[in-house]
């Protein structure tokens, strides 16, 4: 069996990053979208209303599970005896720290390939921040995140 691990902060997750989660799942048996625990971060949402987006979104994609993680992905993937990590690539900017990210996650644990996906063309310049920035006055974001999640994330954002 072939089996990814997507991995983010996912603060929050946007179509985006759906895209690259359901273009994984046409690619493997079964995908693992781990939202990664970063203690120096603080997110603007919390660890459960993360996972809860994700798992709205994914509940259609049968192979698709939705987790969370403190700790180093490469032992992550380790652990769930992962074939592949897979990341989406917007633009060259994306690409350093994500190369320098591969290499050390090839280091530690050498039988999980990172693959890159690069993002569609619609999402290219969609991010987390983003949606932060436009949900926090008070805008509607559901050109920017799926929208069954988009008026919970305006809600908890508007100040
Ligand atoms: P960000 O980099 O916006 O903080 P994450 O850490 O949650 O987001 O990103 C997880 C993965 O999703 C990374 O590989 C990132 O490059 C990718 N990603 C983020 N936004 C997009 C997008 N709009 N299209 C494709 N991939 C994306």
């Amino acid at each position: 069996m072939t089996i990814a691990v997507c991995p983010g902060s996912f603060d929050p997750v946007t179509l985006g990053h759906l895209d690259v989660i359901r273009r994984a799942a046409t690619l493997f048996d079964r995908v693992i979208v781990v939202v990664m625990i970063n203690f120096s971060k603080q997110p603007a949402f919390t660890v459960e209303e993360r996972v809860g987006f994700i798992k709205k979104i994914t509940a259609s994609l049968p192979n698709v599970e939705v987790d969370a993680f403190s700790g180093l992905l490469a032992d992550y993937a380790a652990k769930e005896d992962a074939t592949a990590i897979v990341k989406g690539l917007r633009v060259m900017s994306d690409f350093e720290y994500e190369f320098q990210m591969a290499l050390t996650n090839s280091s530690l644990n050498p039988r999980t390939e990172t693959i890159f996906l690069p993002a569609s063309i619609d999402y290219m310049f969609l991010s987390s921040s983003m949606v932060r920035e436009v949900a926090s006055r008070g805008r509607d974001v559901s050109k920017f995140v799926p929208a069954e999640i988009a008026e919970d994330i305006r809600k908890k954002l508007w100040k």
